[in-house]
């Protein structure tokens, strides 16, 4: 059994007096920085100097500076910038300014794991990953809750990182709910396996498949995004509450009558053979590598993916269908 950290096991006194740099004001950072700065910890905010969180930061009562300043006057500089712009803004903004003691904080073990960053031997390198997108972070805090987090710990200099870790989890109120041991290999490597077989290149590709099936079979359209797209959210809303269990429990007897028998034929050995593959491939750094080299060539690939994906005739019907349902938010990107 997986072991776990609650409020009573960690102690902010191994943050007081150092200073913790966020970089980056966007779904994780905003959230770390004001739990951290709420839980009365020294935060400062790093951002490039046209940066459009800066303005946001700076409301909300934070101090910004640059990364290259940011390194220089703080004690704990964590990175929350996208993961693949990490390698270089550590190379050019963080590096030049690191001195012994300080501490490199991650909440995604990519950069290090692949070797994307490789910290002197004098800096302290440890994870706290919260289990949930940003703004959970920022208002279950805020409830005076939290969200499960992961650590890890993947170079211990001073001989604190463990102690270092589980405050910094205090401090964005991740005890509160409990924290997960885990290493950066482990971390990385079934994140990325989730979320490319079966969150989103996974579920993506089946609500697609099924939205082909029927289409090519001569059904409406429309009626195609209601029953493989729109109604997947109630299904996993369930699931999430309760397990398979609740959900089949929720759901008539003729749906799950389908569910347990025919399942199975969509998603069979193949696709769990597909998925070995997929996991290999993650597990040889066969997927980092094509992923590093996209953005050296400036993510040509990703684009026309992009631009086909938008094509797809489901995104022409979703937008018309999500139009009739006047409770959506309305979503710009
Ligand atoms: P975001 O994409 O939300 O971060 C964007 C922020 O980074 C913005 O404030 C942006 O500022 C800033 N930024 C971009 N480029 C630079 C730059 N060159 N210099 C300084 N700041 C820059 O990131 P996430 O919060 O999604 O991810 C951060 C980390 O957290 C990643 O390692 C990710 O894997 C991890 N993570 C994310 C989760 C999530 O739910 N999103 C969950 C768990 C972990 P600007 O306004 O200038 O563009
Ligand atoms: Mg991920
Ligand atoms: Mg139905």
């Amino acid at each position: 059994m997986v072991k776990v950290y609650y409020d009573q096991d960690a102690d902010l006194k191994f943050l007081k007096n150092k200073r913790i740099a966020i970089l980056g004001f966007g779904s994780q950072g905003h959230a770390h920085a004001l739990n951290l700065k709420d839980s009365g910890l020294d935060v400062i905010v790093a951002l490039r100097p046209d940066s459009k969180s800066a303005q946001k930061a700076i409301d909300a009562g934070l101090k910004v500076t640059t990364v290259s300043q940011a390194t220089q006057d703080s004690d704990i500089i964590v990175f929350l910038i996208p993961d693949e712009l990490q390698a270089k803004i550590y190379a050019s903004e963080v590096k030049p300014y690191l001195k012994a003691g300080k501490a490199l904080v991650f909440a995604h073990g990519f950069s290090i794991h692949f070797n994307q960053i490789v910290p002197p031997a004098d800096v302290d390198v440890f994870m706290v990953a919260p289990k949930g997108p940003g703004h959970l972070v920022r208002r279950q805090f805020q409830e005076g809750k939290g969200v499960p987090c992961l650590y890890a710990i993947y170079q211990d200099a001073s001989g604190n990182a463990f102690d270092m870790a589980l405050a910094y989890a205090k401090g964005i109120g991740g005890t509160r709910a409990g924290v997960l041991k885990t290493t950066f290999k482990e971390e990385t490597e079934t994140d990325l396996f989730g979320e490319q077989a079966v969150l989103c290149g996974g579920l993506t590709s089946l609500i697609k498949a099924g939205f082909e099936t029927l289409c090519e079979a001569g059904y409406q359209p429309e009626l195609a995004y209601f029953e493989v797209l729109h109604e997947m959210k109630l299904i996993v809303d369930l699931i999430y509450e309760g397990g398979f269990g609740w959900m089949r429990h929720s759901i008539s007897n003729t749906a799950e009558y389908g569910d347990l028998t025919v399942g199975p034929r969509v998603i069979g050995l193949e696709v769990k053979e597909n998925m070995k593959k997929v996991l290999n491939d993650i597990q040889t750094g066969t997927f980092a590598k094509s992923w590093i080299l996209e953005n050296a060539a400036g993510q040509p690939m990703l684009n026309a993916l992009r631009r086909e994906a938008r094509e797809h005739k489901i995104e022409e019907v979703g937008k018309r269908i999500r139009a009739m349902m006047s409770w959506l938010p309305k979503v710009e990107y």
